[in-house]
């Protein structure tokens, strides 16, 4: 059976690959090896998630590495710091460490688990993923795991493992608590925005029925003032 190391992410993303490299004919090693992941207690929650899959799955798993201070990170992407932009350099050097133990191992391909997230960038991650093979004499098999991203999720959820709420750098860290902001102030706007239309169609709905009751005095008034003459008119 041809053996395929598979750098890994986190134990949620870790699954599916898993599961179809198994059902391809592949044997997969795990591989964690995660310097972009911030703070050191978000990576070792990830780091436990992952032995735990990998204990439930039953498939060996390597691990490489340490949490890294988080601004030692950041200086490392030499000023490239939009979202998008950045993650090539966050991709390069793991799958350059995959590519490289895949080779000393030898291993007879690698790929990642990058590849099961639709929030990453696929031609990035392939580009960078070819090149490392390239210069470390190994072989990349590229799969693209986003159509099993249900079940990746349910599966993790059965299992129990930590997911995670942001993608693992710090600046990813920042943008998912201010996106989660934004959200919720949205979140507040609109239900601001309808408790005042319903007070003010509630308050419409009570002049109408003030209208109408209105109306109605109005006419009875009427009536009893016509069946007022008819009784005291002269009788001819
Ligand atoms: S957003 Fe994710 S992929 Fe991009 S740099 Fe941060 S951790 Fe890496």
């Amino acid at each position: 059976m041809p053996r395929i190391l598979l750098h890994v992410c986190c134990g949620p993303c870790s699954l599916m690959p898993i599961v179809h490299l198994r059902d391809e004919g592949w044997e997969p090693t795990a591989f964690f090896f995660n310097p972009n992941v911030h703070p050191a207690d978000e990576w070792k929650k990830r780091r436990d998630a992952m032995r735990d899959a990998a204990a439930r799955l039953d498939v060996p798993l390597l691990e490489e590495g340490e949490p890294v201070n988080p601004g030692l990170w950041t200086r490392g992407l030499g000023g490239v710091l939009q979202e998008g932009e950045r993650c090539r350099f966050c991709y390069r050097p793991r799958v350059e460490r995959t590519a490289r133990l895949a080779a000393e191992r030898h291993f007879d391909a690698f790929t990642t688990s990058l590849l099961y997230s639709r929030y990453q960038r696929h031609d990035v991650i392939a580009e960078e993923a070819e090149r490392a093979a390239a210069a470390f004499g190994a072989t990349f098999l590229y799969r693209d795991f986003r159509p099993w991203g249900w079940d990746g999720i349910a599966m993790s959820k059965e299992l129990g493992l930590y997911r995670q709420k942001w993608c693992g750098c710090v600046l990813s860290m920042k943008e998912a608590f201010q996106q989660r902001k934004e959200a919720e102030k949205r979140k507040a706007e609109q239900k601001a925005e309808r408790t005042a239309r319903l007070a003010v169609e509630a308050e419409e709905r009570r002049k109408k029925k003030e209208a109408i009751a209105a109306n109605l005095n109005k006419r009875a008034r009427k009536a009893r003032a016509r069946a007022l003459a008819a009784e005291t008119a002269p009788s001819l």
